[in-house]
């Protein structure tokens, strides 16, 4: 049987202790080296791209750049999402580290607890993070001549609270008593490749993200779900009907996508339970945008970070 890949040394790239070790040099030496990276980890302007800086470093030891064509400054995070950052640059880091290691999710108020900061920080901390990680994904198609990649698609948000007497309560199963913001969260799963998650009103609704993110010639396994059928005239399409078996002969069943979902709904039952619809505090619009937009980068979060 094969080694978990959390049990493997791949699993363990990124260790906190590693992080709390360094010094505020180090951190900031680490900063550079992955901020200019492009640039072999030599410092170029944001502003203009010139490539001839001078360091100007603050009196308080704080590292600024001049750059000698449009003679503005800069810091390591100028023109990254850490810009204007408040906290220590070892504190971004042991941040990456605590919310890239937790598998299946962390809460942000136990990162505030972590790293002694209020929750608000934590929170747009990590809506942070969650932009990079989605901005990783526009673009990226997935499959080609000869791949395999598994499609599924499952329910999140939208819940609401039965009501505390049993004569006031509705059922929740009717159109009418719900609360009109579940949304479907289809993932595609490239077998030994990349996953790429989008948020949808309805399965139907993410056939066009579909036909065009997975390239021709991928051969599609897909469950038995009516929405699906529609793909059959695009790709191979191989189905299995999850009442009668979960994994048929000649390698067709979804267990990829399924365990993406798995860890999805961990995420969301451990620790994303409570919503801040609106009070994101980095520009959500009404509630139900909000709602889509944290499911977006929830499920984005969790595709990039896979096992
Ligand atoms: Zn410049």
């Amino acid at each position: 049987m094969t080694q978990h890949f959390l049990l493997t040394s791949a699993a363990r790239t990124l260790p906190l202790a590693s992080v709390m070790r360094m010094s505020d040099e180090e951190a900031e030496r680490v900063f550079v080296r992955l901020r200019w990276a492009d640039n072999d980890g030599n410092a170029y302007c944001p502003h203009c791209g010139c490539t001839i800086v001078y360091s100007c470093r603050r009196p308080s030891g704080a590292p600024r750049w001049r750059c000698k064509a449009c003679r503005k400054d800069f810091s390591v995070t100028s023109g990254t999402l850490f810009a204007f950052h408040k906290l220590p640059l070892r504190s971004y880091l042991l941040a990456i580290a605590i919310f890239c290691n937790e598998v299946k999710g962390k809460s942000m108020l136990a990162m505030s607890r972590d790293l002694g900061v209020q929750y608000k920080t934590s929170f747009v901390l990590a809506h942070k993070m969650r932009e990079a990680m989605a901005s990783e994904l526009r673009g990226v198609n997935i499959g080609g001549e000869g791949r395999k990649a598994e499609i599924d698609g499952a329910y999140f948000g939208g819940y609401v609270k039965p009501a505390n007497r049993i004569e006031n309560r509705r059922d929740r199963r009717l159109r009418m008593n719900q609360s009109g913001k579940r949304k479907v969260v289809v993932v595609i799963r490239e077998r030994d490749g990349k996953t790429l998650p989008g948020v949808f009103a309805s399965e139907v609704a993410a056939l066009n993200f579909i036909r065009t993110r997975i390239a021709r010639g991928t051969t599609v396994y897909a469950d038995e779900a009516g929405a699906w059928n529609e793909l059959h005239g695009r790709f191979t399409m191989h189905r299995i009907n999850h009442q009668e078996a979960y994994s048929l002969e000649g390698d067709i069943y979804t267990n990829n996508a399924e365990s993406f979902f798995s860890r999805m709904r961990r995420a969301e039952i451990g620790h994303q339970y409570e919503r801040h619809p609106g009070r994101s505090g980095c520009g959500a619009g009404d509630a139900q945008q909000a709602e889509c937009r944290f499911l977006r980068i929830l499920a984005a979060e969790l595709g990039r970070v896979g096992s």
